[in-house]
């Protein structure tokens, strides 16, 4: 991990990362492991976290579910320095609180003409996907019908063969190109939901989030979600990457913990008794961040990349 690179980069400019669950399930392992990352690297950069939730799907997103997540991020010791619970502004933090700032959004990529109406279902789009081998995610079947404005439909952006850059601190100076490796985007579904990517986007840039953490298995959505956040911002500016592996690449877990179920939640984990630093060091250590298995205490997450 290059975090002299990430240093150099900002330039001086305070580093602002998040945390972004989506209020669907309760946090497991892969969480903690995600959440190592993201503290581990803004704490030893001085930096700060947000706390975001991330419930733009409104029928899978369950108010319950956000209420854990909190309790255990409490009970894990991952302290949030703005998002959720700020007193200033909290409700800015939940996405579904937020629909105007994605309308309109929508509303200046309908103003460039970039958006269109798609009537397929997701079984058309796959079996018409079966055949291509480009890997994208839709052929950009409606975007030449011009669909009048309908009810049942969903919103796509125009995404053209273009090559975009980025730079990762794992992996260095990236290319992709979205157009040919991802195709359309979806930007809100025909149930009325915005999209993961429109919202994503739009948050990380009101937020001023210069450095973007997440799992590898993101990767494939870096360069679209680019090329997105390019229309959105009057002045483009380049965030930051970490991609950082998954705590699930393995075939066979080594970990103590696998006695257990291994996507067990955190509550459960708790309620048999492991303390919070336990499933810290575990994970840390499957993640090949430390030599040994023991506890690890979330401040003293910085020394994983002394
Ligand atoms: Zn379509």
């Amino acid at each position: 991990m290059d975090l002299t690179g990430i240093e150099d980069r900002l330039q001086g400019v305070k580093l602002r990362t998040r945390f972004a669950p989506t209020p669907s399930g309760f946090l497991h392992l892969g969480h903690i492991a995600h959440c190592i990352y993201v503290w581990g690297i803004a704490r030893s950069l001085n930096g700060q976290v947000l706390l975001r939730i991330e419930d733009h799907d409104r029928q899978r997103s369950k108010h319950c579910y956000t209420e854990s997540i909190l309790q255990d991020l409490d009970w894990l010791g991952f302290e949030a320095d703005e998002g959720y619970r700020s007193e200033v502004d909290g409700e800015s933090f939940v996405q579904s609180a937020n629909s105007k700032l994605y309308e309109d959004a929508l509303s200046l990529l309908k103003e460039k003409g970039v958006t269109y109406f798609c009537t397929c279902s997701r079984k058309l789009i796959k079996e018409r996907m079966k055949s291509e081998a480009s890997g994208r995610g839709y052929d950009g079947h409606c975007r030449q019908l011009k669909h009048p404005l309908k009810g049942d439909a969903s919103i796509r952006l125009e995404v053209n063969s273009k090559m975009l850059s980025f730079w990762d601190a794992t992996l260095g100076d990236s290319f992709q190109n979205p157009g040919l490796e991802f195709g359309d985007l979806m930007l809100k579904d025909r149930r009325l939901n915005f999209s993961y990517h429109l919202s994503v986007v739009v948050d990380d840039l009101r937020h001023k989030v210069n450095v973007l953490i997440r799992g590898l298995d993101l990767l494939p959505a870096t360069g679209v979600q680019l090329y997105l956040r390019n229309l959105l911002e009057q002045k483009p500016t380049k965030p930051i990457f970490v991609h950082h592996p998954l705590l699930y690449q393995k075939d066979k877990p080594s970990i103590k913990l696998s006695k257990r179920n291994w996507d067990a939640s955190i509550a459960s984990f708790r309620k048999s008794g492991f303390s919070a630093d336990q499933l810290i060091g575990q994970v840390a250590f499957e993640l090949g961040l430390t030599k040994s298995e023991g506890k690890l205490k979330v401040r003293d997450l910085k020394s994983l990349w002394a």
